[in-house]
C-alpha cells in the first residue's frame, strides 16, 4: 500500500526506501527496507527473522511521527500479536486507519485493540464470512487439558504458528492453571524467548531435543504445523495431534492435516468482531482487504455504509 503524499509504503511485499510495518508476520514484514518504521517489538521480531537491524526506526504506541508531505502517522495497538499496530495517517484534515491484522478478544501476549475514530477505515477480512465465529478460548483450552488428562500415557502435540499463536496458546494454558513444563520444537525457542524478554511470561519451557519419550508422557508439546506429520514427531510418546487455528472451524481442513483435536483459536477478528468494529469505529468509508471481501461489503451496503474492496496482491496469511 503506497501513501502517495509521504512516499512511504505500508507492509510492502518487496524492499522499499521507507516502510511502515504493522506487525512481524511474513506477509506484512519483509526484510531489506532502507528504513523500517515499526514498534520496538515488531523491529525485534524482524531482526530475529531477517537478521537485519539497519534502518530500524522505533515508534511507540500512541506516539505520532511526522512523515514528509505533511502526513502524520500514529501506531495504535491492534491486539493481533506482540507489537502489532494499526496505523493512523492524518493528512490535510483527513484520518485514515489501516488495521493490519487484528482481533478484539483478550490476549495475554499483546496490548488490546483500540478503537480509533477515522474517515476511512481499511480493515482486514481474513474471516469475513458469517460462518466464522471463533469460540471463547477458554473452551478450547478446556478441550486440550481434558484430552491430556484422559491420556496420561500419551502427549498432546499442538501445531501452532511460531509467531503469536504458539505463545498465546502457552500463555492461555498458564492462565488456565496448567503449571507443568511445556515441551517445544526447536524452531519455536527463539520467538518464545523474545516474548519473555518483552514481558510475556510463559512458564517452564523445555526443548524436545533435550528429553526422552518417557519424560514427555502426559505433557503438552508445541510445534510448528509443518512438524505435525513429519518424521520429527516420531520421537514423541503416541502424540494426540491438535492444531490451533481459526481454520479448524472448517472440518475438512482439520481432516486434511490429520488433526484429531481441532482447536479453533484465531488471532484474527471473526465475523462478529469485524462488523462490531466497523460499528464502533463508525467511519465515513470502509475499505476491505486481505481475505473474503464480498460478504463484508454486502453487510456495509445493507447498513448504508460506503465500502469498497481493496485488492492487495501476495497476501496469504502466514499466521492462520
Ligand atoms: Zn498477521
Ligand atoms: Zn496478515
Amino acid at each position: 500500500m503506497h501513501v502517495v503524499p509521504a512516499d512511504v509504503w505500508i507492509d510492502p511485499g518487496r524492499a522499499v526506501d521507507k516502510a511502515l510495518v504493522t506487525h512481524g508476520h511474513a506477509d506484512h514484514a519483509r526484510g531489506g527496507h532502507r528504513q523500517t518504521i515499526a514498534t520496538p517489538e515488531t523491529l525485534a521480531i524482524m531482526e530475529l527473522r531477517y537478521n537485519t537491524r539497519e534502518g530500524a526506526n522505533p515508534v511507540q504506541y500512541s506516539e505520532t511521527i511526522r512523515l514528509s508531505g505533511g502526513v502524520d502517522a500514529t501506531y495504535i495497538p491492534a491486539g493481533h500479536v506482540l507489537g502489532s499496530a494499526q496505523i493512523l495517517l492524518e493528512h490535510a484534515g483527513e484520518r485514515v486507519v489501516i488495521t493490519g491484522d487484528y482481533k478484539r478478544r483478550s490476549d495475554p501476549t499483546c496490548a488490546p485493540f483500540e478503537v480509533t475514530p477515522c474517515d476511512i477505515f481499511i480493515t482486514e477480512a481474513t474471516f469475513g464470512l458469517p460462518v466464522f465465529t471463533h469460540p471463547p478460548i477458554e473452551d478450547e483450552m478446556a478441550k486440550l487439558l481434558s484430552a491430556l488428562a484422559e491420556h496420561p500415557d500419551q502427549c498432546v502435540l499442538v501445531g501452532a504458528y511460531a509467531l503469536g499463536k504458539a505463545q498465546r496458546v502457552i500463555a492461555e494454558l498458564r492462565r488456565a492453571g496448567h503449571t507443568q513444563p511445556i515441551y517445544l520444537h526447536g524452531a519455536m525457542e527463539k520467538m518464545c524467548r523474545l516474548y519473555e524478554e518483552h514481558g510475556v511470561p510463559l512458564g517452564e519451557l523445555r526443548l524436545v531435543a533435550d528429553y526422552t519419550k518417557e519424560d514427555m508422557r502426559g505433557h503438552i508439546v508445541v510445534a510448528p504445523p509443518s512438524a505435525l506429520n513429519d518424521r520429527w514427531s516420531r520421537r514423541l510418546p503416541d502424540p494426540i495431534t491438535a492444531m490451533a487455528s481459526g481454520w479448524m472451524r472448517v472440518r475438512q481442513r482439520a481432516r486434511q492435516r490429520g488433526v484429531e483435536l481441532p482447536l479453533v483459536i484465531s488471532d484474527h477478528a471473526d465475523w462478529n468482531e469485524l462488523t462490531q468494529t466497523i460499528e464502533d469505529v463508525n467511519p465515513q468509508e470502509v475499505w476491505v482487504t486481505h481475505g473474503r471481501e464480498e460478504a463484508l461489503l454486502r453487510w456495509c451496503q445493507l447498513g448504508q455504509r460506503k465500502a469498497r474492496a481493496l485488492a492487495l496482491v501476495g497476501r496469504e496469511d502466514e499466521d492462520e
